[in-house]
């Protein structure tokens, strides 16, 4: 059985010291369900002070990393540089990054292979626009962004990735996927890997799903076959997380 995984990706939010700590008070007042990884990606600035005050049951990650461990590369941070600072997990490819900030797949793929062979996990943003659903693209993008990140990782390497389907067309716009939706493209995700990667990889991987998640609509996503999680935006920054986060419970 894949561990039920619930992501909180803070994206450039709080913007005040003081607020990170009343949302880390709400989390760590919360009871929450002991089966279900939980992990917080604030800020980079925040990630080492969010660490040192957050329960010792969550786990933090950074929003993003470079491809290269150390140099001269102005304003970003290495996976070597997470690792040595404790810090287990890191969200990459998100879509905000694919469109705001150019990232390709290939890069993506690229900062997948750099943060693993870093000792760090992934969580890896795959995901379609509405024109290409609409176009009736919706497998293949999400197959050809994964493709890329088959091609440098060796299978033994897949147990630190936890895929992120979120289609871009949900992410902060209140319409979230509906559960038919989610599961045939969290399905189509692990028929993917079971024909590229392999069966073993493809029964373990866990495929969380990302897009306008709320207490609300958490429960029924949570029931299906596929769904082995979320990766939470606007509302992991309010109390209605801690319900996300016990969806299954
Ligand atoms: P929202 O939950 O705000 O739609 O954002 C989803 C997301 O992008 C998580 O990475």
């Amino acid at each position: 059985p894949r561990q039920f995984f619930v992501g909180g990706n803070f994206k450039m939010n709080p913007s005040t010291r003081e607020q990170k700590k009343d949302i880390v008070k709400i989390l760590n007042d919360a009871d929450v369900d002991p089966n279900t990884e939980v992990v917080i990606a604030p800020p980079t600035l925040y990630v080492l002070s969010l660490a040192d005050i957050l329960r010792k049951d969550f786990k933090v990650a950074a929003q993003n990393a470079y491809i290269k461990n150390s140099g001269a590369f102005t304003g970003e941070i290495s996976p070597a540089q997470l690792a040595d600072a404790g810090v287990p997990y890191v969200i990459l490819g998100h879509s905000e990054r694919r469109t705001l900030f150019r990232e390709t797949s290939e890069l993506v793929a690229q900062k997948t292979r750099a943060a693993i062979d870093a000792g760090l996990s992934a969580i890896l943003c795959i995901g379609e626009t509405l024109e290409e659903r609409e176009a009736g693209k919706c497998t293949q993008i999400i197959e050809t962004q994964l493709q890329a990140v088959v091609r440098v990782t060796k299978e033994a390497n897949w147990s630190k990735i936890v895929i992120a389907y979120e289609p871009v067309w949900a992410i902060g716009t209140g319409k979230v996927a509906t559960t038919a939706q989610a599961q045939e493209a969290h399905g189509d995700i692990r028929k993917f890997l079971h024909r590229v990667v392999s069966p073993a990889v493809a029964e373990s991987t866990r495929v969380i799903y990302g897009g306008s998640v709320s207490a609300g609509n958490c429960g029924e996503l949570a029931k299906q076959p596929d769904v082995d999680g979320f990766l939470v935006g606007g509302a992991s920054l309010k109390p209605e997380f801690v319900n996300i986060i016990n969806s299954r419970r």
